[in-house]
């Protein structure tokens, strides 16, 4: 128990001096999707460090003493006196002994289930377990916010409705957001040509998928004190504005932290997903995979239709994430001071090369039809770009700006901007507004026209009553674009 407290102990220590928080679940889930480069130069930059090695070695031989000392003490015996000893020992100090012995019991089981890594753990574990065997509990508040929900006007009318959510990508590495290789060629001449709205200034609510998830879809936010699913949530208000809801996913269905793929795409009119809902996958598919899905349901689209579509996008590990014919860049075309740094920087250039063919795809197929796509990442990732030789994201504590400056497009057709000009000149207007991703609900109705009883026009970067003091609290700092 000693070795083993011993160990959480230093590693927390280790997490708190260099990354100032302690082991944290997202940091085992964004762990479970790093690569084992990323692990090797963890390794060897944060690990095997000279004061960690020698504090190792010191730490075995004081208890390899210790063991040795209390070894020694019981192997002496003399014989009956000791015993006897002992025994009246035992019987003089039992009240102070069981008083004491309750005490230490309680401080250890304290110390245990408060203070240490394990202990969070395992309550952490629990939490996830909880919120699994929560869902049906979920789905039910869920659905009675739904109904709670008042729509006070509807006069949407847009076809299509397209929204994309890409996966750790990064707008710093977007040729589109000024990135130095052309990384969005094809999204770069949809902007030439005047189809693509660019907003400069969006970051995500999270970290880490999930986080954003439960926020962008609902009327809950950041800091919020109540749980997200105490809202009401696009999807539910869009069905009642006779939109046919149609779930596709490249993403799992299954996660051991709760999983709102599950949870979004069983409240839309149809899911699709391209991972089994039956066996967790650690493997994922190329994005190119969800178009065929995704023509099919064109072929038989609806009146009004609003397609959810969520990538696997940039997400490491980089190099899984893009077919051979997209390795364009290499080691020699990034800046980066490791040769490690270079490769890695490399692969994630070629994934959002990749992940700009995908969207393009997409867009592609809505070109002759009155639509419109959204397209925003979950969050950012930070790419080997600041000094800490790192690739991912990590929880907000220790995070940075790459890992919520993220993308944010609106695409608009031909039809479409004829059809809406008012809008088109709205998108125009909200272009550098400072904006977060978790009020984004209030912009996905205003865009289509939808007033319901939580709808705000001072969130939705679209109105004319915008607010440009909506607050963008990030890692307790207020969040400032860097110029
Ligand atoms: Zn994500």
């Amino acid at each position: 128990m000693i070795i083993l407290f011993a160990i959480f102990l230093l590693t927390d220590i280790f997490l708190i001096r260099k990354f100032g928080n302690v082991l944290h679940v997202n940091m085992i889930q964004i762990a479970m999707g790093t690569n084992p480069l990323t692990v090797k130069s963890f390794l060897s930059n944060y690990v095997l460090t000279v004061p960690v090695i020698f504090g190792v070695i010191f730490f075995i031989a004081a208890l390899a003493l210790l063991v040795k000392g209390l070894r020694k003490f019981f192997n002496t015996r003399s014989e009956e006196r000791l015993k006897r000893f002992s025994i009246d020992l035992l019987i003089m100090f039992l009240p102070i002994i069981l008083i004491w012995g309750g005490m230490i019991v309680w401080f250890v089981a304290d110390i245990l289930f408060k203070q240490t890594t394990l202990g969070r753990n395992i309550s952490r574990c629990a939490q996830a377990f909880d919120s699994i065997s929560n869902e049906p509990k979920i789905l039910a508040e869920m659905d009675t916010q739904a109904k709670a929900e008042k729509i006070l006007s509807d006069n949407s009318s847009v076809p299509y409705v397209i929204f994309i959510l890409g996966e750790s990508t990064t707008r710093n590495h977007m040729s589109l957001y000024g990135y130095k290789l052309p990384t969005t060629p094809l999204l770069d001449l949809r902007f030439e040509r005047g189809e693509v709205f660019k907003f400069t200034d969006t970051i995500s609510c999270a970290n880490y998928t999930l986080a954003a998830m439960e926020k962008i879809f609902t009327f809950s936010e950041k800091d919020d004190a109540v749980e997200w699913y105490r809202h009401a949530n696009i999807f539910n208000i869009l069905q009642r504005a006779n939109y046919h809801t149609v779930w596709l996913s490249n993403q799992s269905p299954l996660g051991l932290w709760g999983n709102l793929d599950r949870i979004y795409g069983g409240i839309c009119d149809e899911e699709f997903f391209i991972e089994p809902k039956e066996k967790f996958s650690f493997s994922r598919k190329l994005d190119e995979i969800l178009l065929p899905a995704l023509d099919e349901y064109i072929s038989r689209a609806h009146e009004k239709n609003f397609l959810f579509i969520h990538l696997y996008g940039t997400h490491s590990t980089y190099s899984e994430r893009y077919p051979k014919k997209f390795s364009k860049f290499t080691g020699d075309d990034e800046d980066k001071p490791t040769k490690e740094g270079k490769k890695i920087t490399a692969e994630y250039d070629n994934a959002v090369l990749y992940n700009d063919f995908i969207v393009n795809e997409i867009i592609r197929r809505f070109e002759d039809k009155n639509a419109v796509i959204i397209y925003i990442s979950d969050h950012g990732e930070e790419v080997f770009d600041d000094d800490r030789e790192f690739a991912g994201h990590s929880m907000e504590e220790s995070g940075n700006r790459n890992m919520i400056e993220i993308p944010a497009i609106i695409w608009a057709s031909e039809k479409f901007r004829e059809h809406y000009p008012e809008k088109v000149s709205a998108f125009a207007a909200a272009l550098d507004r400072p904006y977060r991703t978790d009020y984004l609900i209030h912009t996905l109705l205003d865009l289509l026209d939808i007033r319901t009883t939580s709808f705000e026009p001072r969130k939705s970067i679209l109105n004319a009553q915008f607010d440009y003091a909506l607050p963008r609290i990030y890692n307790q700092q207020p969040y400032i674009k860097d110029e």
